[in-house]
């Protein structure tokens, strides 16, 4: 079993059990060594996010770890590899990504806010 640390509400966080999936094709297992906190993870356990962020949510954008396992299809990258990760997922379609934009894209997952992030033990 892994944990990860979740946002609850306002100035609340806890430890709980995560789910620990395989990675999934193209994907990678990462083990977080170190989890930065971020001026906008701030943001978010004051509360001020509340309308973006689904609680609980596992917070952490900015990391260094190492990788576990990895997907299917997975060429560049093995188990033990030092990684970091970029926390932007576009999705080329849109508006502003078709205009090169990808940083402003109209459905970005930002990781770790959108999205689960690297506060956790292992992270796919
Ligand atoms: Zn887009």
């Amino acid at each position: 079993m892994t944990l990860a640390v979740r946002y609850l509400a306002a100035r609340t966080l806890d430890t709980a059990p995560a789910e620990n999936p395989p990675p999934g094709p193209g994907q990678v297992e990462i083990a977080p060594a170190y989890v930065g906190i971020c001026g906008t993870d701030l943001h978010i356990f004051h509360g001020d996010m509340d309308a973006r962020v689904a609680a609980p949510a596992v917070l952490g954008h900015e990391m260094a770890g190492r990788i576990v396992r990895v997907g299917a299809g997975v060429a560049d990258w093995s188990p033990g590899d030092a990684v970091t990760v970029m926390p932007l997922r576009w999705d080329d379609t849109c508006p502003a990504c078709q205009a090169g934009h990808q940083h402003i894209c109209q459905h970005l997952d930002f990781i770790g806010i959108d999205s689960p992030g690297a506060m956790q033990q292992r992270w796919t």
